[in-house]
């Protein structure tokens, strides 16, 4: 479990904005790498302050902290757990900028040595209304995992491996192909740099260190999500090098339309046919939103396509930041298409009334009212 981060940066819970970043800063300039060599119980206390200044500078993930803790931050699909180095970089450049003169993350990242595992993508579609209610999913993603015989090492459980000959370690080899010279990873080791004797290989993953796992995962997804937002879960994604951290798995939403809403960001729009007298004489009327049923006093006189706004009654905010967004109904007049026959005798006795029949349809009409 980690640490309480109003702990990690020595503030107090109802510190300000101002105080984190200053105590932020701080811990960072302590901690940071360049400045502990040596120390890796710095590093580590680097990504830990990191973690702590991501979640207590941002207001939204700040409330839930305070409310839920580290579990309720991970039930939401948001982990301030940062794998690399080069992830704090880029993600707080800009104070670095200033603190250091480093403009820009990624410096760190080492070319060589063992490699995180790759990230892997889950397309997930949603129903319009789980999508605005959140909803808790099960998805089952196939990916490699460390081999549970040899942990990840790829060797036979009493056996070691020697570094390889052929590129000294280096995992690449310089190859000359006529003028060119050209750099490319270890044919002998795959670009591992190490040796194992094939005797030695764990027979399990012939000494791959990686075995097919498919897992069932639990997702969590808030209320509010939209198409194309993503959730990240860290370390779901493929296993990295033995002494690397695995990749990320980046759930990716998709939303179904729905067959009465329509949905634009935080607002939704619903469009309700209403009989022509409603419309005329005015009336209570009921009407559907994402929250249910909500009744609309319909004026006097309300002319077709006006358009109704109940306030909150839209689709939450994911970030939990702010009331929900509103809900807009468009009222329309219904024409029906088939009558019965006393409703075209009054009907028509309304046409004569109002010397509708014909007059609006005579040649020269428009042509008289737009000159
Ligand atoms: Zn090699
Ligand atoms: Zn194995």
């Amino acid at each position: 479990m980690p640490r309480d981060y109003y702990e990690v940066l020595g503030v107090a819970r109802d510190a300000d904005e101002k105080a984190i970043k200053k105590a932020y800063r701080k811990a960072a300039m302590k901690y940071h790498p360049d400045r502990n060599p040596d120390d890796p119980d710095a590093e580590s206390k680097f990504k830990e302050a990191a973690e702590a200044y991501e979640v207590l500078s941002d207001e939204g993930k700040r409330r839930i902290y305070d409310q839920y803790g580290h579990q309720g931050l991970k039930g939401r699909g948001i982990d301030p757990n940062f794998t690399d180095m080069g992830d704090i970089f880029s993600a707080f450049s800009d104070m670095f900028g200033d603190i250091f003169g480093m403009g820009g993350g990624g410096r760190r990242r080492a070319s060589r040595g063992p490699r995180p595992g790759a990230d892997l993508e889950y397309p997930l579609r949603l129903d319009f209304m789980e999508a605005a209610h959140g909803v808790q999913k099960e998805i089952t993603v196939h990916r490699h995992t460390h081999c549970d015989t040899c942990t990840g090492s790829g060797l036979k459980s009493g056996a070691s491996e020697s570094t390889c000959q052929t590129c000294g370690g280096a995992g690449q080899v310089v190859q000359a192909q006529g003028f060119l010279r050209i750099r490319t990873h270890c044919p002998a080791c795959r670009g591992t740099g190490r040796h194992v004797d094939p005797t030695d290989r764990c027979d399990d993953c012939s000494g791959s260190g990686r075995q097919r796992a498919t897992e069932d995962l639990t997702v969590t997804i808030p209320a509010g999500v939209d198409r194309g937002m993503q959730l990240r879960l860290v370390g779901k994604g493929e296993v990295g090098d033995p002494g690397a951290p695995p990749g990320n798995l980046f759930v990716t939403i998709d939303v179904e339309p729905h067959s009465l809403f329509k949905r634009e960001g935080v607002e939704t729009l619903v469009t309700i046919p209403v009989p022509y007298p409603l419309m005329v004489l005015g009336g209570d009327i009921t009407v559907p939103t994402v929250h249910g049923e909500e009744k609309l006093a319909v004026p006097k006189g309300t002319e077709s396509g006006k358009v109704f706004t109940l306030r909150g009654k839209g689709i939450p905010r994911v970030n939990g930041r702010g009331p929900n967004g509103d809900h807009h109904v468009q009222l329309v007049v219904e024409v029906p298409t088939s009558i019965s026959g006393r409703e075209e005798e009054l009907l028509r006795e309304l046409a004569e009334l109002q010397g509708a029949e014909g007059s609006v349809q005579e040649p020269g009409f428009w042509k008289k009212l737009f000159g």
